[in-house]
């Protein structure tokens, strides 16, 4: 059977041979058996380093809207189409960025890959450390077998339940099947329901006005404001951002709470109705914030007030930039 990895390097071979593109967005093996770094691949060469494994966490739209590839922004100069390849999560990236005119769906060639759940570092590290196994042990292998990874470390066959080392994101996952593509690797998958996805937010919602102000405080107060959760989203792509502006200062750049507290509510509005979920703010926050839980917060409501999912149809106008009559509207004075 042919593997994802490659059906992935055939599919990109053929598609750098016969477009004129700037050059494929994929992934490359990082630092260690257990890293994974972005790859771009501008010839047949740099398409033997592709690999896609459970390790493939980045949403890599977000080189889409930083200054690196700045040019091929919609009515910029650049003519070359740049080839991506997305997961299901990711993919609603790109149909967010398409809905808000930031990117033209033609400028892009996508690569989806129908995905089975990526693992989430620092949850198997617990999991290793229980199971008394060395951080820097090496990894060989990791296949997903039903819902258990088989991983080959050091030599020996370790398995570990799916449930307990993906992300978060994955195990409420409704897109496994990428929502736009050109080529499609694997079979598609539909999922017709998902088990409780809002769990962690209507625990927030059962505290009351007191415990959440002294959670989000204490949450907050650890902030160093690095930026890391704002520069790693693919819909953060606001040239200057209100939180680095000089002239005037808005947010001052030296952490402390009541500024940490300023920019993460500022953040959080900015993407109502516009975050789709990728997690990756959260997976870039050295100090462990749970960041996302702001924006799901206001992906919920969203989805209760205007039964609107951010992501999903590149047709379908952006949240704030539509109006129906039946709208909620108790709070328009
Ligand atoms: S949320 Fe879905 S598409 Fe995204 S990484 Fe997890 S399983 Fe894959
Ligand atoms: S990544 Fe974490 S520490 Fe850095 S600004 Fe965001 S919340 Fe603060
Ligand atoms: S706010 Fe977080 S979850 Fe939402 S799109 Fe940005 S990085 Fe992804």
């Amino acid at each position: 059977m042919v593997s994802i990895e490659d059906k992935l390097r055939e599919e990109s071979k053929k598609i750098i041979s016969t477009s004129d593109l700037k050059y494929i967005i994929g992934y490359e093996k990082g630092s260690d058996s257990l890293r994974v770094t972005p790859s771009f691949a501008k010839s047949l060469e740099d398409i033997d380093k592709f690999i896609f494994s459970p390790f493939c966490s980045n949403n890599l739209t977000v080189y889409l809207t930083k200054p690196l590839t700045e040019r091929f922004i919609v009515g910029k100069e650049e003519k070359r189409k740049i080839g991506i390849v997305v997961k299901g999560c990711d993919s609603r990236a790109l149909v967010q960025l398409i809905q808000e005119n930031i990117i033209a769906r033609d400028s892009l060639v996508i690569i989806g890959i129908v995905c089975e759940g990526i693992v989430d570092i620092r949850k198997l590290a617990v999991k290793l450390k229980e199971l008394k196994i060395h951080e820097n042990a090496k990894f060989s292998s990791a296949e997903l077998v039903e819902d258990k990874f088989i991983f080959e470390i050091d030599g020996k066959k370790i398995n570990i339940p799916k449930q307990e080392i993906v992300f978060d994101k994955c195990n409420s996952c409704k897109y496994p099947t990428p929502l736009i593509y050109d080529v499609l690797i694997g079979e598609p998958k539909k999922v017709e329901s998902v088990e409780e996805p809002y769990e962690d937010i209507k625990k927030l919602e059962s505290l009351s006005l007191e415990e959440r102000w002294n959670y989000w405080k204490q949450q907050f107060s650890k902030c160093i404001r690095c930026y890391a959760c704002k520069n790693i989203c693919p819909l953060c792509y606001c040239k200057e951002c209100i939180a680095e502006k000089t002239t005037p200062v808005w947010i001052r750049a030296s952490p402390n709470l009541q500024e940490n507290l300023q920019f993460h509510l500022m953040r959080a509005l900015h993407l109502a109705g516009r975050c789709i979920g990728c997690e990756e703010c959260e997976r870039a926050c050295p100090m462990n914030i749970p960041v996302r839980a702001l924006t799901k917060k206001l992906e919920k409501e969203v989805l209760e007030m205007f039964n609107y999912e951010a992501g999903i149809d590149p047709k379908a106008k952006p949240l704030l930039a539509s109006f129906d009559p039946k709208d909620p509207a108790e709070f328009i004075m």
